[in-house]
């Protein structure tokens, strides 16, 4: 029987700015129909200044929750009741479960990323990982990667915009997880090379090489890649960055960021219902044109 939005059915979505491209509501409600839950996710466009009135009008109306994208992510954090840990040492929020008007929120990112890595074939665990960037993806990344037991953490950014956040966020993993982190600058190769050796995982979480600037990279040293190195990027536009093509030529395994973008939502789906979303069936529909 065709489903039917009734009195009883919940809402949820996305809030942010721009959201009309995302690919959230494809997911979530596909998932929502194939388990039988009466449950509906659209998107807002809610930029920082109508947030609070937004997030205040979905308390009050019930939702199930919401994922938040840009420009929204930090600035949800004032009008929330409490964080998980992640979201607290990444300090920004992607996914909101709303329980009886109490909004706690999370950031799946990170959790997306590291699934990621293991549905590539790859295992980071107790192992050393160089992370370049320092913004949202990288942030997120870094922390689950310290929570999830990843035994060193080598964040390593230009010395720009997020260089004293980069500093924060090795301080707080320092003293808050086990992991050991530390900082480099990017623009420092022989730090960079000598840290890549060590590494069994690179990952860029720079928006370099992202369409339409595809002839960039962050390490344009070829010579940098060794073949006991996986290379990935969290950018999946285009499939294969420039970074990846040739990390591959060099003989490294590599894989972009289509699967992050899925598993942060499968996360934040389970939040939502303590249900497991149907990977296989949105894998196949949304995401079978990942390489
Ligand atoms: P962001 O917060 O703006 O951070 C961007 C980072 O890239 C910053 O550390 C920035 O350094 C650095 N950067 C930018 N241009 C650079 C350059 N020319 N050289 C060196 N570093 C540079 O953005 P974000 O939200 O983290 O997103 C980063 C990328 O991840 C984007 O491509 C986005 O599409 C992708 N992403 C993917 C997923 C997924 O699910 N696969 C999820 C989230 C994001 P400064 O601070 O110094 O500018």
């Amino acid at each position: 029987m065709d489903y039917q939005i009734t009195g009883h059915t919940r809402l949820g979505g996305l809030l942010g700015s721009p959201v009309a491209h995302s690919i959230s509501p494809m997911m979530h409600n596909d998932s929502f129909r194939a388990l039988g839950l009466d449950c509906v996710y659209l998107c807002f466009d809610v930029g920082p200044e109508r947030l609070g009135q937004v997030v205040q009008a979905f308390r009050s109306m019930n939702v199930y929750g919401f994922n938040l994208t840009m420009p929204d992510k930090e600035a949800v954090i004032p009008y929330l009741d409490e964080l998980s840990l992640a979201a607290q040492l990444i300090g920004a929020v992607n996914t909101v479960k709303n329980e009886n008007g109490k909004l706690t929120g999370h950031n799946t990112d990170g959790i997306g990323y590291m699934k990621a890595v293991k549905d590539a074939g790859f295992d980071v665990i107790g192992k050393e990982m160089t992370l370049l960037g320092a913004g949202g993806a990288a942030s997120a990344i870094a922390v689950q990667a310290a929570i999830d037991g990843v035994s060193c953490l080598h964040l390593v950014s230009r010395r720009g915009r997020s260089w004293e956040k980069a500093k924060h966020l090795t301080d707080s993993i320092n003293q808050k997880t086990a992991c050991r982190a530390d900082l480099t600058d990017l623009a420092d190769t022989a730090a960079l090379s000598a840290l890549l050796e060590r590494s069994a995982l690179l990952t860029n979480a720079t928006s370099v090489g992202m369409a339409p600037n595809t002839d960039a990279t962050p390490i344009p040293d070829t010579s940098l890649f060794h073949t006991g190195l996986v290379v990935s990027d969290v950018i999946y536009n285009p499939r294969e960055t420039r970074l990846l093509a040739e990390a591959r030529e060099k003989g490294c395994p590599t894989f972009n960021g289509m699967y992050m973008l899925l598993y942060q939502g499968e996360a934040a789906f389970r939040i939502w219902t303590g249900q497991d979303m149907p990977v296989d069936l949105i894998k196949q529909k949304y995401f079978s044109h990942r390489d």
